[in-house]
C-alpha cells in the first residue's frame, strides 16, 4: 500500500507555468481571435511543503476543520503549487464525476475545482458567458483568466451539461499550452456497448495524461490507486453514517469541509485526516437538539458556501443526507480483480447514484421518496444552484413523488456569492415550524 508515500512519482515533469496568460476574445465567446493578454492576478495564498506536512500531520479535529475551511477558500490552490514545487503535475477536474484514480496512478495530483466560491469577484468572465448561466461556470472561467489555475497542467470537464461542455472549449483556447479534455459519459446504461465505450473514453484521457506527466499508464498502478480510493470512500461512508445516526456529533457543515478538503489533497494525506476526524467526532459530547431531519437535494455540481450549510442547520435542520461532493459518494467500492479500467467503468455505470446529471432506471419521483426514507428524513430541502438546468428540471419530477407521499419540502436557490442569508433563514425556520407543528 502507498499510504505514506505522497511525493509525486519520479519522472514527473514540473508543469510549465506561463508568466502571462493568452487573452480571451474581447468580444464575448470562445470563437473569436485572442486579443491582448489580461493581467495575471494570482492571489498570494499560503505556501505548503511539497509533502504537505502542514496538513497531513494535523491531529485535532477542530484544527483539521479550521485548515479545511482555509484551504478551500484559498484560490491560489496551495496544494497544487506545493506539488509542482516537488516536481509533480496536477490536474484540475470540474465536478461532478471524473476518474481521479487514473491521474493518481500516473503520479499526478487530482484536484476538483468547485469554482471560486464566495470570495471571487467576477470581472472578466461575464464578457464570455451569458448572465443566465450558473455561477460555477463563470467563476471557473474567471479563475482561469486571472491565473489562479496556472498550477495545473491539465483540465478535464465531464460532459454533464451544455455549460460544462462549452467550458472545455473555452479553456482549450485560453490555455493552448495545456492539455484539456472533455470526458464523455454514457447515459444508456443497458447497452452492451456502454462499458467498452467508457473504457475507450478513459484511454483517450490516459493518452493525454501520459504526455503531461511523462509517466506511462500501468494497470497494476491503477489497481493500487483504486484500492486507496476505496479506503477513502469507506472512511467517508463511516463519517456519513455517523452524521446520519448522530448528526449533532458531526453536522453536515463539518462533514462537508472534511470531504471538500480531499478534493485538494492526495488521498494518502486525506485518509489519515478522515480517520482521526472520525475517532474524535464519535467521542464528542454534544447535546441533541430538537431539529428536523432533512435530505438536501440539488447541489451536486455548484456547491453552496459552508456558511449557507451552517445556516440550514442553525435554522433548525439536521441534514442527514445530501448531494454534496458527489465524487466521494459515487460508488461504495470499485472491485480490484481484473482490468481496472473495466472495473471503473462498470462501477460508474452500475452505481445507484441518482442526481440531475444522470439518467436512472427508476422514476425520479420514486427515487426521491426511497432516498428520503433511507436516511429517515422528515422533509426534503431542494438547494439548487441558480440557472442549473439539470437540477431544476428534476425538482419538478421529484416534487410529484413527494406530494404523492405527503413528504414536505422546501425549494431554495443559491449562488456562489449569495448573501441573502437572512431571507433564507426565515424561509427555513418557517419550513421547520411547519414540519414540527403540522
Ligand atoms: S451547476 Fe448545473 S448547469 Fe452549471 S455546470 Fe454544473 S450541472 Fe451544469
Amino acid at each position: 500500500m502507498r499510504l505514506v508515500q505522497i511525493q509525486p512519482r519520479s519522472g514527473s515533469r514540473p508543469p510549465e507555468v506561463p508568466s502571462k496568460l493568452p487573452g480571451i476574445p474581447s468580444s464575448a465567446g470562445a470563437g473569436g481571435t485572442p486579443s491582448e493578454p489580461l493581467p495575471v492576478l494570482l492571489p498570494s495564498g499560503q505556501a505548503l511543503s511539497p509533502d504537505l506536512r502542514e496538513l497531513r500531520d494535523l491531529k485535532n479535529l477542530e484544527e483539521i476543520l479550521k485548515n479545511a475551511r482555509e484551504l478551500i477558500r484559498d484560490l491560489s490552490f496551495p496544494t497544487a503549487r506545493a506539488w509542482a514545487a516537488g516536481g509533480g503535475t496536477s490536474v484540475a477536474f470540474f465536478p461532478v464525476y471524473t476518474p481521479h484514480e487514473i491521474a493518481h496512478s500516473l503520479g499526478m495530483l487530482p484536484v476538483t475545482v468547485h469554482g471560486g466560491g464566495e470570495d471571487l469577484e467576477i470581472t472578466h468572465a461575464d464578457a464570455a458567458l451569458g448572465s443566465f448561466l450558473c455561477s460555477i461556470s463563470k467563476s471557473t472561467l474567471e479563475l482561469a483568466i486571472t491565473g489562479c489555475l496556472d498550477p495545473f497542467s491539465a483540465y478535464v470537464f465531464p460532459y454533464i451539461c451544455d455549460v460544462s461542455r462549452n467550458l472545455e472549449g473555452i479553456l482549450c483556447r485560453l490555455k493552448p499550452g495545456s492539455a484539456t479534455h472533455m470526458l464523455h459519459l454514457p447515459q444508456n446504461f443497458t447497452s452492451p456497448a456502454t462499458i467498452p465505450f467508457l473504457v475507450t473514453e478513459y484511454r483517450r484521457l490516459i493518452a493525454k495524461f501520459e504526455k503531461v506527466s511523462g509517466n506511462r499508464y500501468q494497470a497494476s498502478e491503477l489497481t493500487q490507486s483504486l484500492k486507496l480510493y476505496n479506503e477513502r470512500r469507506r472512511a467517508i461512508e463511516e463519517l456519513s453514517e455517523l452524521r446520519r445516526k448522530e448528526p449533532w456529533k458531526l453536522p453536515t457543515s463539518e462533514l462537508y469541509l472534511l470531504e471538500r478538503m480531499g478534493d485538494l489533497l492526495p488521498p494518502e494525506a486525506h485518509l489519515p485526516l478522515l480517520r482521526r476526524s472520525l475517532e474524535q467526532a464519535r467521542e464528542r459530547s454534544r447535546t441533541k437538539r430538537d431539529a428536523v431531519r432533512v435530505l438536501v437535494v440539488g447541489p451536486f455540481c455548484e456547491q453552496p458556501t459552508p456558511d449557507m450549510l451552517a445556516l440550514v442547520e442553525e435554522a433548525g435542520c439536521y441534514v442527514v443526507g445530501d448531494e454534496l461532493n458527489m465524487l466521494h459518494h459515487w460508488t461504495p467500492t470499485v472491485p480490484l480483480d481484473g482490468d481496472p479500467l473495466e472495473n471503473m467503468a462498470r462501477s460508474y455505470v452500475q452505481t445507484p447514484v441518482d442526481i440531475g446529471v444522470r439518467a436512472t432506471p427508476i422514476p425520479k419521483g420514486d427515487s426521491i421518496v426511497a432516498r428520503a426514507r433511507a436516511v429517515d428524513a422528515q422533509g426534503v430541502l431542494f438547494l439548487t444552484a441558480k440557472f442549473c438546468e439539470p437540477a431544476l428540471e428534476d425538482v419538478v419530477l421529484y416534487r410529484r413523488g413527494l406530494d404523492r407521499e405527503k413528504i414536505p419540502y422546501l425549494h431554495m436557490e443559491f449562488e456562489e456569492r449569495s448573501t441573502a442569508y437572512e431571507q433564507s433563514r426565515l424561509q427555513i425556520e418557517t419550513f421547520v415550524e411547519s414540519v414540527l407543528f403540522d
